[in-house]
């Protein structure tokens, strides 16, 4: 975990990783950012898994939240409030 890794450091970073999660060929990739294959191969198996799924995951679950949001505020968010207005205590 505290080894470096040079994909990881590498100045374009983020572009390396993106084809790698498009299935680019190791070598193309290797000869493009002169970085060894077998770095990438370890990149991709302990980082890019991991980022490239939490990343995912991330913008996943921000749409789905987005989702849930539309449908609680189309349905009824504005009925707790007058009920609540309503039971005041010791009114
Ligand atoms: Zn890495």
């Amino acid at each position: 975990m505290a080894r470096k890794c040079s994909v990881c450091e590498h100045d374009d970073l983020a572009e390396i990783n993106s084809e790698l999660a498009s299935g680019e060929p190791l070598r193309t990739i290797a000869d493009r950012w002169s970085v060894s294959k077998t770095e990438l191969m370890r990149h991709r198996n302990y980082h890019l898994s991991v980022s490239a799924i939490m990343a995912k995951e991330v913008e996943e679950i921000a749409q789905a939240n987005d989702f849930l949001d539309q449908i609680t505020r189309s349905s009824g968010t504005h009925s707790v409030y007058p009920r609540q207005g309503r039971r005041g205590r010791g009114a």
